[in-house]
């Protein structure tokens, strides 16, 4: 490790260094031409690529790019498609609807008979604590936006005007609509966006691993945390605190599940001081960590929840909060005195995606695809867990069917690798090479693969993984 260390750069010819290489002017010169997307989540030297990978079919677990190579999802698409890439269910369902009533509104008291039902199951489905009302949304980013648009209009009906600021935690993320971006806790987000917005403040990442003091036990980083929350609280004050933000697992920030004893804790905090508790379920929710909601594995009680992705195994866009009685009574006293509750958007309780979305929770129930998650769960996570032993590995982590690995040296969470050795990366590409696509953020490499992933492809997927690893250690010796 130490000798590579005299290397600079990799010596490789993927598109990502050649951003390095060449000029705007040297890109054209040799024909790349660029596309016409301009690509979320993308840099711009890629989108002068004349090779981006273009997905085209999906079957299963597997998807299909224009030239026909089939790669392992091992992401689900973006967190999404549980139901894998065919299910000729949820197609018909969306066929039906679209054929009887492919749109109608949600406004001014007139809406479809798929919303109504999809709210009475999703309220029914949610057993953590008793939910009073469904709000539907498009998407994870709008269902965060709304969050604090129904916490602020509550908190000015009950008369308090100053009861405003939201807490959510570093390395959390909620989105990337202004809002939601604000509340995720990853720079990336905030950098030349002006944000976050000032009423967000961020609390510490419950990353045991990474942040623990020596000597202290899980239980002791739990209280440390939750101490330095109540320390925020008190330190703003606590009439203008309204919410509290957290992914029972956090996701897209390095799949981290919290530590023992970590919401038990906050939740007695945020309680203390009259400051509601959001729970962000859209990774979470409807199997992913084994229970049907990642509040049900960790005993949350939350006041709000957002629900997205496999909403509809991301069959088509759809993303709902659900509200807890207490707050829906107040905002529909308040709307019956003081006119409409002006919030919404033309495709809330689109009737397709919610007939989407009442077929896949009707799949998810039908198929027990909570069991089925425990069932697959050990011989996913024990069998990538096992490499854990790897020189260049620091962490694997992970719960149900979502999992991370962080590359570090030394085994230490302190010893990053340089970030132009691109480790991540390397590793990404040795994944995509031998037919699997996996979620790269710089040195942590995310999986989180479809529920209807068979034993079989959980050992293709651990292979594949084993091989890119002995590859990227032979690059990193
Ligand atoms: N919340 C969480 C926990 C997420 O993981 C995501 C997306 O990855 C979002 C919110 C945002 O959802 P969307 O991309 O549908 O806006």
């Amino acid at each position: 490790l130490h000798q590579f260390r005299a290397i600079t750069r990799w010596n490789s010819t993927t598109a990502a260094e050649q951003k390095e290489e060449l000029t705007a002017q040297e890109l054209a010169d040799k024909g790349f031409k660029g596309h016409g997307m301009l690509a979320p989540f993308t840099a711009g030297w890629h989108t002068t690529d004349l090779h981006p990978l273009v997905i085209e079919r999906s079957e299963g677990s597997y998807v299909y790019d224009t030239n026909g190579r089939k790669y392992l999802d091992s992401l689900a698409g973006l967190w999404c498609t549980a139901l894998g890439g065919n299910e000729p269910r949820l197609v018909e369902a969306a066929n039906k609807q679209l054929s009887t009533l492919p749109f109608y509104h949600s406004f001014w008291n007139r809406t479809t008979k798929p919303s109504l039902d999809l709210a009475k199951e999703l309220l029914e489905m949610f057993t953590a604590r008793k939910m009073g009302k469904a709000f539907f949304t498009n998407s994870g980013s709008e269902a965060n936006d709304t969050q604090v648009k129904l916490v602020w209009y509550y908190n000015n009906a009950l008369g308090r005007p100053n009861k405003k600021k939201f807490i959510a935690r570093s390395k959390s993320y909620h989105g990337s609509t202004l809002i939601a971006a604000s509340l995720s806790g990853l720079p990336a987000l905030h950098q030349k966006f002006d944000l976050p917005v000032s009423f967000v403040l961020h609390t510490d990442c419950p990353h045991y691993w990474r942040f623990h003091l020596p000597g202290e036990t899980e239980e002791e980083f739990a209280t440390r945390l939750a101490d330095n929350l109540e320390k925020l609280i008190l330190k703003e004050g606590p009439e203008t605190i309204a919410a509290f933000i957290a992914e029972p697992v956090m996701g897209a920030g390095g799949v981290i599940p919290p530590p023992a004893t970590y919401f038990e804790k906050v939740q007695a905090v945020v309680k203390k001081y009259d400051i509601l508790f959001i729970a962000d379920e859209v990774i979470c929710a409807f199997g992913r960590l084994g229970t049907m909601f990642g509040c049900d594995k960790y005993g949350i009680k939350p006041d709000l929840v957002s629900i997205a992705k496999a909403l509809s195994s991301g069959y088509l866009p759809i993303g709902a909060v659900l509200v807890s009685p207490e707050i829906s009574e107040v905002i529909h006293a308040q709307s019956s005195k003081l006119g409409a509750f002006s919030h919404g958007f033309t495709y809330s309780g689109h009737p397709v995606s919610c007939a989407v979305a009442l077929e896949a929770l009707k799949i998810y129930k039908e198929r027990n695809i909570v069991e089925q998650v425990q069932k697959l769960s050990p011989r996913f996570q024990d069998g990538l867990k096992a490499f854990s032993d790897s020189p260049i590995i620091g962490e694997i982590r992970g719960t149900g069917l979502i999992i991370g690995t962080e590359f570090t040296d030394n085994k230490s969470p302190n010893d990053l690798f340089p970030p132009e050795w691109g480790v991540g990366a390397y590793f990404g590409a040795e994944c995509e090479k031998r037919g699997m696509l996996v979620r790269v953020a710089g040195d942590n490499i995310m999986m989180c693969p479809p529920f209807i992933i068979t034993p079989e492809e959980i050992d293709q997927l651990i292979s594949i993984y084993g091989e890119a690893l002995r590859a990227t250690e032979e690059r990193v010796k």
